[in-house]
């Protein structure tokens, strides 16, 4: 059962193909930990199950039975998870593409960070989204659209995932974890509107370390604490720079209406929101570091980070 805030995507995509009107080449987007895997994945089975038209796949044919065991002929799957997607495997689509349905049927393709496709790659694949073959669907996903070319982003139907009602999201959350303990409204917001970030933390446990990390941090912009120990503590945590990200917006935020209060001049202002966009740009980019370059050392570019910010704070 797909979650609530993913149900009128999927939707939209089966009244698209019930009418005829299905573009071959979706590309959902969004911030990781929303929910593209699960809907993708429900809209692939759906496009691959031979019973007769439903929102959900019927779960008993032959499809449905290959595409639970994890094995379906006719669907393939490239993720840019652990390396970039190069040349190679844009000709294995090519491929894929060219062959017989095994199953006499659509055929799926998944692209899972999409942005991970190199420039030649993305330019290999281009051919496959402009001459579209009959009964084949691309679905691609990404959480950083900003480094997808728009050659590909401009011949895909795209569909930002979001989710549209927060008090739902909440409410599932609820239903999926044990959070008696916790503010799920403050862990969501924590995590970006990202619910299976918050499911990830509760499942790994690793809410304590989160709110732990956040006390951490405020001690860190007040300068009560050296880098070396909150470094320490944000190495334990995958996602622990969105935690930094969003304490930063914060205390900025904070900064900010201290400021108008005391009446000071606007200039200050506009000098304290480059600090902030400057920074904010700064994690971006170690996110971005992290994700697409193989190798590097994770602890090194975070006290990198963690200097830089210092520094920028220091000029204000
Ligand atoms: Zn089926």
């Amino acid at each position: 059962m797909l979650a609530p805030w993913l149900l009128s995507f999927a939707e939209q995509v089966f009244e698209n193909r019930k009418n005829g009107r299905l573009h071959h080449a979706l590309l959902f987007y969004g911030t990781k930990g929303v929910g593209k895997a699960p809907l993708s994945q429900q809209i692939s089975a759906q496009l691959l199950c031979s019973a007769d038209l439903y929102l959900t796949p019927c779960g008993n044919c032959q499809s449905c039975t290959l595409f639970s065991a994890g094995n379906h002929p006719d669907l393939l799957i490239i993720d840019g998870a652990e390396k970039s997607i190069g040349v190679d495997e844009v000709r294995a689509i090519t491929e894929f593409i060219n062959k017989t349905s095994q199953l006499k049927n659509n055929k799926v393709v998944r692209i899972i960070n999409a942005e991970k496709m190199s420039e030649s790659a993305a330019n290999a694949l281009l051919k496959n989204l402009e001459e579209p073959s009959a009964k084949v669907y691309l679905i691609l996903t990404s959480s950083d659209i900003s480094q997808l070319s728009a050659t590909i982003t401009s011949r895909c139907t795209k569909h930002r995932i979001n989710i549209t009602d927060k008090a739902n999201a909440i409410e599932w959350i609820k239903s999926q974890v044990n959070t008696a303990n916790y503010n799920v409204t403050e862990l969501l917001a924590l995590s970006g509107d990202a619910p299976y970030k918050v499911i990830d933390w509760a499942e790994q446990g690793r809410i304590e370390l989160i709110y732990q990390i956040i006390e951490h941090i405020k001690h860190w912009l007040n300068g009560s604490e050296s880098n070396e120990k909150l470094l320490t503590l944000l190495a334990q945590l995958p996602d622990g720079v969105t935690i930094l990200m969003n304490q930063l917006s914060l205390y900025f935020y904070q900064r900010l209406t201290e400021q108008h209060n005391q009446t000071q001049e606007l200039a200050n202002e506009s000098c304290y929101f480059e600090s902030f966009s400057s920074i904010i740009e700064q994690c971006l980019q170690f996110v971005r570091n992290e994700q697409h370059a193989v190798g590097l050392n994770h602890n090194m570019q975070l006290r990198s980070l963690l200097y830089k910010i210092e520094r920028t704070l220091c000029r204000e």
